[in-house]
C-alpha cells in the first residue's frame, strides 16, 4: 500500500511506463490501486493494445483458451469462442482499460526516445523532445514487437502488395488473387486457414515445417454467455481448470523433454498429420524431422485442410530471390503474385531497444546487453536502478498465458516499490552477482527442455541456449511470491 499520504515527508513517487500493451494497462491498474497518484503511460502508437493492435491478419486468435488469456481481476463472459479473434482480446483491453479508470493516464502516440537516470530519478526523454522525470520505470514494451524482415535477394523489387504479418495492409484486395506466404509459424498457419477460401490462388513458402496441434476452436454461445454473466465464479472455476490442465499437460511438458505429457503432445501431432494429410508425398514434406513443441507448437484445427484445398500449393524448394512478378525458387520457378505476405516473425532480442538507456554511472544498455539480453529473473538489470521489465529477457514466453506471467511479475515488482515508498531504500536494482548466478542456472536447466532437442528456433540465442524460463509455472509462481533481497543492491534513501 502506498505510504506517501499524511504527513510522509518524502515526495510522492512518480512512474513512467513505457507501452500501452497488456503489461502496461496492468502496471497502470495495479499502481493506481495501491494508492499511487503520479502515474503516466507513454504508448508510441496511436491505441493501446500492443500485439492486439498491431497483429490484424485474417485468422488472429491467441492459442490460449480466452478465459486463462485475461487479466485474473477482469473476468470476461463475452468472449465467443474458446480461442477468441484478436480483435476481441483488443477489445477487452480497451474495455479493462476505461473500466479500470487508467485510460486518461495512457499518452499516445508519445515514443519514448531515452531514459537516463541521473543517480536521483529517472529522465525520460520523449521524441517530440519533452523530458519527464520518474522515480520508478516499468518497461512494458512487449517481446513479439519488432518485425524481423526476411533477407532475400530482390525483397523490394516487387511490383505487387507485400507487408508482414503484423503490418497486415487490409486496403490489398485478396480475393481472387495469388498470394505467397512465406513462413509456416503460427501467424503463417492462421493466415493461410483464414484466406485460402478467399484468394485465387495461394503459395506457401515453408523453409521448414511445423508439428501442428489440432486444438479446436468451438464458439461460446449466447446461453453460455449469459450463464457466465449471471454467475461471474463460474469463470473463476472454469479459468482454474484451464490454467491447471494447461500447465500440467502443456507448460510444464515443455520443460521437461522427456515427460509422458511430452509424448503424448507429440504422439497427437503426429496422429494430426498421418490422418488428415492423404497425399503421401505432400506429408512427407510436411512432416518435421525434430521434435514436436521443439519450436513453438502451432495449434490449428483446419491447415492441412487448408494447404490440402486446390487453390492451395506447398513450395519447399529454397526461395532464391523476390522479383517484381513473384517468388524464384532455386529450382528456377519464377511463383507469379500478386500480394507477398512475410509472415518472418519478429526481433525477439529488442526488449526496450532501440531506447537508449543509460544508468547514473554512465553504463548503456547497450553495453550491457551487448552480447545478448539478461536480466535477472527477466525483472531488473544491475546497474539500472528502479528500472523493471515485465516480460523482459529469458522469461516465460510462448508456453504461459502471457497475462498471467506479466501479473505474477508486477506483484514482485510492487513489493520493491513499496521498498522505495517505505523509505527502505531509494535505489534498487539485482546485483550483478545475483545476475549472474541466476543466469548460470538457467542456462543449465534450459538443458532439459524439449527446445534444444534439434531445431531452429525464435527461442535460440545466439550460442543455441533458450531465451526462456527453463523451470515448471510453480517455481516461477513461487520464485515471483517474494524478492529475495539479498540478491539486490539496495541505496539506503
Ligand atoms: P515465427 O514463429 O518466428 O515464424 C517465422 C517463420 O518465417 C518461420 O517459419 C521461419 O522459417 C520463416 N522465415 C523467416 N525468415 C525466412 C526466410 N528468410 N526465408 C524463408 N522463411 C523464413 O513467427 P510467427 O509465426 O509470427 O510467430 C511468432 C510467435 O508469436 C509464435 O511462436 C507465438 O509465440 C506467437 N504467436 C501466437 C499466435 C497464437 O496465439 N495463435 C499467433 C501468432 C503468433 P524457419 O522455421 O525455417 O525459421
Amino acid at each position: 500500500m502506498a505510504n506517501h499520504h499524511g504527513d510522509h515527508p518524502r515526495r510522492p513517487l512518480r512512474f513512467v511506463i513505457v507501452g500501452a500493451g497488456m503489461a502496461g494497462i496492468l502496471s497502470a491498474i495495479k499502481l493506481q490501486e495501491a494508492g499511487y497518484d503520479s502515474i503516466v503511460v507513454y504508448e508510441k502508437a496511436d491505441r493501446l493494445g500492443g500485439t492486439w493492435r498491431d497483429n490484424t491478419y485474417p485468422g488472429i486468435a491467441c492459442d490460449i483458451p480466452s478465459h486463462l488469456y485475461r487479466f485474473s481481476f477482469a473476468p470476461n463472459p463475452d468472449w465467443t469462442h474458446t480461442f477468441a479473434p484478436g480483435h476481441e482480446i483488443l477489445a477487452y483491453l480497451e474495455d479493462v482499460a476505461s473500466r479500470f479508470g487508467v485510460r486518461d493516464r495512457i499518452r499516445l502516440g508519445e515514443e519514448v526516445v531515452r531514459l537516463h537516470h541521473d543517480g536521483d530519478r529517472w529522465n525520460i526523454t520523449l521524441a517530440g523532445g519533452e523530458i519527464d522525470h520518474a522515480d520508478v520505470v516499468i518497461g512494458a514494451t512487449g517481446v513479439l514487437h519488432h518485425p524481423r524482415y526476411p533477407d532475400i535477394e530482390g525483397l523490394d523489387t516487387f511490383a505487387g502488395a507485400s507487408f508482414h504479418s503484423a503490418r497486415w495492409n487490409h486496403s490489398v484486395e485478396l480475393a481472387g488473387r495469388r498470394v505467397g506466404v512465406i513462413g509456416t509459424g503460427s501467424s503463417a498457419v492462421q493466415i493461410v486457414s483464414a484466406i485460402v477460401g478467399t484468394v485465387g490462388e495461394l503459395r506457401l513458402f515453408q523453409r521448414t515445417p511445423q508439428w501442428i496441434l489440432p486444438v479446436p476452436n468451438p464458439p461460446i454461445d449466447e446461453e453460455q454467455r449469459a450463464r457466465y454473466r449471471e454467475d461471474p465464479a463460474s469463470m473463476d472455476a472454469l479459468r482454474k481448470e484451464l490454467g491447471q490442465t494447461f500447465e500440467t499437460n502443456f507448460a510444464n511438458a515443455v520443460v521437461d523433454a522427456n515427460s509422458p505429457q511430452m509424448q503424448l503432445i507429440e504422439e497427437m501431432c503426429r496422429q494430426n498429420l498421418e490422418t488428415s494429410v492423404r497425399d503421401p508425398g505432400l506429408r512427407e514434406r510436411l512432416r518435421p524431422d525434430y521434435r514436436a513443441a521443439c519450436k513453438r507448437l502451432v495449434v490449428s484445427p483446419d491447415f492441412y485442410d487448408a494447404i490440402q484445398q486446390p487453390n492451395a500449393r506447398l513450395v519447399t524448394d529454397p526461395i532464391a530471390g523476390v522479383e517484381p512478378g513473384g517468388v524464384r525458387t532455386s529450382d528456377g520457378t519464377l511463383h507469379e503474385l500478386d500480394v507477398l505476405v512475410l509472415a518472418t516473425g519478429f526481433r525477439v532480442d529488442q526488449f526496450l531497444r532501440p531506447i537508449e538507456v543509460v544508468g547514473p554511472s554512465g553504463v548503456t544498455l547497450e553495453q550491457l546487453w551487448a552480447q545478448r539480453p539478461t536480466a535477472y529473473y527477466s525483472i531488473s538489470i544491475p546497474g539500472l536502478p528502479n528500472l523493471f521489465l515485465l516480460n523482459g529477457p529469458n522469461g516465460p514466453v510462448g508456453n504461459f498465458s502471457l497475462i498471467d506471467v506479466a501479473e505474477l511479475q508486477f506483484a514482485y515488482i510492487s513489493q520493491l516499490v513499496d521498498l522505495l515508498d517505505r523509505g527502505e531504500a531509494r535505489l534498487v536494482s539485482a546485483s550483478a552477482r545475483a545476475t549472474e548466478r541466476f543466469e548460470a542456472e538457467r542456462v543449465e536447466a534450459a538443458r532439459n527442455t524439449v527446445w534444444v532437442t534439434g531445431c531452429r528456433s525464435w527461442y535460440l540465442d545466439d550460442r543455441g541456449i533458450p531465451s526462456a524460463w527453463p523451470w515448471s509455472f510453480d517455481r516461477f509462481r513461487a520464485e515471483m511470491a517474494a524478492p529475495r533481497l539479498e540478491d539486490f543492491d539496495l541505496v539506503p534513501a
